[in-house]
Order: C-alpha cells, then structure tokens, then sequence
C-alpha cells in the first residue's frame, strides 16, 4: 500500500487562520477490508465552509477534530478495490480529505460517487457539477424562484457558486449582475460567463458609492439576490430592493475571520416586504439529482465553463485556502494532488 501524505489541523485560529494551524504529516495506507476502496486523490477542493470548521465554536456544522486530517471533497480513480460496483480505474469523487490517498468504505451512503467524465471534466464534480454547482441551484430556485425578466444580482460572482448562479440565472431569462472584486475578476463576469454587467465592490468602498452603482445596474431595481459576502454589498442591495424582493443567504464570508458583520438598516426588509432566508446545500439531498443534471447539461452543452485556480501538490493547500479567504483565488479553488 502507498505511502500517503495528509494535512492535519493542527490548531485551532485565534482570530485569522494561518498556515500554522496546520501540520504535514506521512502515513501508511492501511490495507483495504471487505466493501473498501482504495482512491488516489486527483483533485482537493478548497471551500469557503472549511474555515468555520476550524474554530472550536457552535455552528451549524461540528468542528473538524485537532490532530486528524481536513477534511473536504476529492475527485480521483478508484486503485484498488475490494467492492463489487467498483473496479480500478473508475472516475470518482468523495469526501476523501486534504491527502493523497483515501481508504473508503463504499457502502456508506454518500461516501463515494462513480462519475462519467466523458463530457464533464474530472475536477467540475468539485465545482460547478458539484457541492457549488448546487449550492447555487438551491438559493435560485427554491428560495429566490424567480420569473424570466426578473433582475438579480449576486456577490462573489467570478467564484464557484456565483459562476455557476450566473448560468442558471440566464437559462431562466433573468438579468444578472454581478458583484466581484477587482477589473479582472468584472471583466471575465461579464465577457466569460455571460452576466449582463458586473460592479467592482472595490471602486465603491462605501455605501452611498456601491448604492449608485447597484442603481445604474439595474434601474428596474432588484428581485433577487444571492449573498455570499455580507457587509457593505448586502446593505447596498437591500437599498435598491424592489418590494417582494427575495435574498437566498448562502455565505458571509467578510465575516469568516471573526469581523462583526452589521447590518445599516434591518427595518429595509419590513420596509420593502422581502424574504431573507438562510440555507445549508446538504440540508436538500432531495435536489442534487436535478440539480446535478442540470449543471451538468449547462457544461456539456458548453453554456457553463467557469475557470479553475489550481495549486499544485498537497504542501500548496494552506497557503491556496488561506489564499481563497482572502478573495486571491479566481475561480474554484483546487489543489492537483498529481
Ligand atoms: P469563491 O470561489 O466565490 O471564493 C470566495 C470569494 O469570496 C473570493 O474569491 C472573493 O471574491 C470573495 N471574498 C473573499 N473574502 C472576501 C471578503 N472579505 N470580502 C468580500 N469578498 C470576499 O467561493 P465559493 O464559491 O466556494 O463560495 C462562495 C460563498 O458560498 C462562500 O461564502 C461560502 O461560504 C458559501 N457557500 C455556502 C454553502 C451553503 O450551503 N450555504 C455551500 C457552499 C458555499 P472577490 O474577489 O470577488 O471578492
């Protein structure tokens, strides 16, 4: 069996994280028991949610123990295999963690995914045909549920929720306008992914600024929004509102590190009527299968192919995740783990 490096967590953040909270380390693969698999990692994805994961706190997700290794989702091939529906070779993504081998025990609902990499490429199942993929999927359609025509915005628009919100959005006939930050990042929203146009939160670092430009982007106001930030770009959006108008809260990653995340003026929610609602994609296991299939026709079909930013090799994950908090990631961040 393979030697197999991993990342632990080592301690947990005392305010931002750091590349010291983590620790790597080699290992001996165990060899596999009946009903295992044995899974070279081919891809690590790096998530937003690891980060709560981290702190010792209550959340709406158990803390990732001290001394084991992050976890997170895989994608790879099958090397070894003691279980009938699984054969070395086999494409599959999983829950496999921060190393370059897992040993899975297949039976375990949920665990490990054959997938057809034919028309979508091994590393999408981590983003847009993946947890992302359907994050998005979610929030659009079954919290803003939107009519064609109507105009919505979304935060983080370049990454791999908003990305993917973008392509659903436009399948949908709506108008979409995206948030993001810097000249690079807008340009590639709106000439790449097809948005209708896309404001660069930093030219506007206050909320009379990023208001205005909110306005002159959709000057029938806005329906829907997708929040994957918080601060600034959600009291901008709840000022240009139109009555009715629904918020899928899907991250407020401004706040991740511990900063407070207030908003300037709650009563705009009674004011304009809307509907503000939270959610968590793996509390829904009843929508991935159509949601899945729909991410996948839009990549197959070529109308979604949203960039990637890959670090390369186990050793480059802290840095690439800690990298992501910071919005230095463009695109999905992944780790090539070959
Ligand atoms: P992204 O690929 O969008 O990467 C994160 C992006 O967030 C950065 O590129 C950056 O974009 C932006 N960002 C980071 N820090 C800040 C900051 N301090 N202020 C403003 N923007 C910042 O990540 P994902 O697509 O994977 O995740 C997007 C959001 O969705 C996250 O909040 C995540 O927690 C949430 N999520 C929620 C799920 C749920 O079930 N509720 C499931 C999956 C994700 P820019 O440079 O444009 O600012």
């Amino acid at each position: 069996m393979p030697r197999n490096q991993q990342i632990l967590l080592d301690s947990r953040p005392q305010g931002e994280a750091s590349a010291g909270n983590f620790k790597l380390v080699e290992a001996d693969t165990p060899p596999l028991a009946d009903g295992q698999v044995l899974v070279r990692h081919h891809y690590l994805s790096l998530d937003p949610y690891m980060r709560g994961r981290m702190n010792a706190g209550k959340s709406y997700a158990k803390p990732q123990p001290l001394g084991e290794v992050m976890q997170g989702g895989t994608a790879g091939e099958v090397v070894e295999s003691r279980h009938p529906r699984f054969a070395a070779g086999d494409p599959v993504v999983g829950f496999g963690g921060w190393q370059q081998y897992s040993v899975v025990d297949a039976d375990q609902p949920g665990a490990l995914r054959k997938v057809d990499t034919a028309q979508v490429p091994l590393s999408y199942y981590l983003g847009a045909v993946g947890m992302p993929g359907v994050t998005a999927w979610y929030g659009l359609v079954k919290i803003i549920a939107p009519k064609a025509g109507d105009t919505l915005t979304v935060s983080a628009a370049s990454g791999a929720v908003g990305s993917a919100f973008g392509a659903l959005a436009r399948a949908r006939g709506c108008r979409v306008v995206g948030i993001a930050g810097g000249p690079d990042k807008c340009a590639y929203v709106r000439d790449a992914l097809g948005f209708d146009d896309c404001i660069d939160y930093r030219r506007h670092p206050d909320l009379a600024s990023l208001s205005a430009a909110l306005q002159a982007a959709c000057p029938d106001g806005i329906d829907g929004h997708f929040e994957n930030v918080g601060g600034l770009v959600l009291d901008a959006v709840l000022q240009r509102a139109n009555p009715y108008a629904r918020v899928a809260l899907c991250g407020m990653i401004a706040g991740y590190d511990g900063a407070p995340l207030p908003l300037a003026n709650p009563a705009l929610i009674l004011v304009n009527r809307m509907k503000v609602e939270g959610f968590i994609v793996t509390e829904h296991p009843e929508v991935w299968p159509e949601a899945l299939a729909e991410l996948g026709s839009l990549v197959a079909g070529g109308r979604l192919r949203p960039r990637e930013s890959i670090a390369q090799g186990l050793a480059a994950a802290p840095e690439a995740f800690l990298g992501l908090l910071k919005g230095r990631n463009f695109g999905k961040q992944l780790v090539r783990l070959i």
